[in-house]
């Protein structure tokens, strides 16, 4: 199967190669028991080419969900964010998503990995059409499955094996006609969606879970409180309850690949009076900073051929 999708080279281990030849074995760590970690990242289309958004959290993100695993990535921060750069200039795309992924390979004998375990290292970007192009409200339904108490797993982590919990919750919703899933945590909170934060509009306060509620950290979840603030809005980050779902003015996700994404429906319950002026506002400002129109928020892009 042609892996054109994929561009046309990956970073793998130092070296810049053909996508075909990044390969795992089989036996890989990762493979049996789901020792990876990654980030998604995007790069957006400005006047000076292609820019990287928050591509400095991004990787401390990275650095820290392997910490978190008893794992060390055999590259300097620096140098890792620098091969980023260098593979969405080496596949000379405008905008992309971009996919660092670090993994243990093969050579255990047992599920505890010895110290000799090679950690890989690989980095791809590919084409992702942006969900703001064609902004459209999405039918949700609150889970079956709850997501992962942190008391089990670190859900701060951005681990592949978390992603087992988001693709039941995910199957879920479709399998029934939904779009996407909204999972409550372990207490019976709103957590989140399969990839994605969500957030609640009532007026002029804008709240969302807070961290002790199963969630990720999303980097778009921070950019998004930041805006709200700068816009005049009043944001509070708690515990929320189920019922709220179903008496808020607006809700929308938020995520590098969902960007800002409004919800129409919660278990069919229509949210609000189907406008979203909030969900709006806040994307033409987050389309600004990510194209290069903002100044205030300038230093949060990384320029390709700088
Ligand atoms: N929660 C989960 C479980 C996710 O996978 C993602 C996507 N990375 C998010 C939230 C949103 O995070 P970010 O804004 O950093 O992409």
């Amino acid at each position: 199967m042609p892996l054109k999708k994929y561009g046309k080279c990956i970073w793998m281990d130092g070296a810049m190669i053909d996508p075909a030849e990044a390969t795992a074995s089989v036996m890989s760590h990762v493979v049996h028991y789901g020792s990876g970690f990654f980030e998604g990242i995007r790069a957006y289309k400005t006047d000076k080419g292609a820019a990287i958004f928050r591509l400095d959290e991004h990787m401390a993100r990275l650095y820290r969900s392997t910490r978190m695993y008893y794992v060390e990535i055999p590259y300097d921060c620096q140098t890792l964010t620098q091969a980023v750069i260098d593979t969405v200039k080496a596949n000379s795309l405008d905008s992309c998503y971009i996919r660092p992924f670090v993994f243990l390979g093969t050579g255990w004998s047992a599920l505890m990995p010895d110290s000799n375990l090679p950690i890989h290292t690989a980095i791809s970007c590919w084409n992702l059409p942006s969900p703001s192009d064609n902004p459209k409200p999405i039918a949700a339904k609150v889970a079956s499955y709850r997501r992962v108490s942190p008391s089990m797993t670190p859900m701060q982590a951005k681990a592949a094996s978390n992603y087992m919990n988001s693709m039941l919750l995910k199957h879920e919703a479709k399998h029934n006609g939904f779009d996407e899933a909204i999972a409550l945590d372990a207490q019976g909170r709103v957590s989140e969606a399969s990839a994605s934060n969500i957030f609640f509009v009532w007026g002029n306060e804008i709240h969302t879970p807070s961290l002790d509620c199963s969630i990720l950290n999303g980097i778009t979840r921070q950019s998004v409180i930041e805006f709200a603030r700068d816009l005049g809005y009043k944001v509070v980050e708690r515990g929320i309850a189920r019922d709220e779902l179903y008496t808020a003015d607006e809700i929308f996700l938020t995520g590098t690949a969902a960007e800002i994404q409004s919800i129409g429906s919660v278990d069919r319950i229509a949210v609000g009076n189907g406008n979203y002026p909030v969900a709006a506002e806040l994307t033409k400002l987050f389309l600004e900073v990510a194209s290069g129109k903002s100044e205030k928020y300038a230093h949060w892009l990384t320029y390709v051929n700088a």
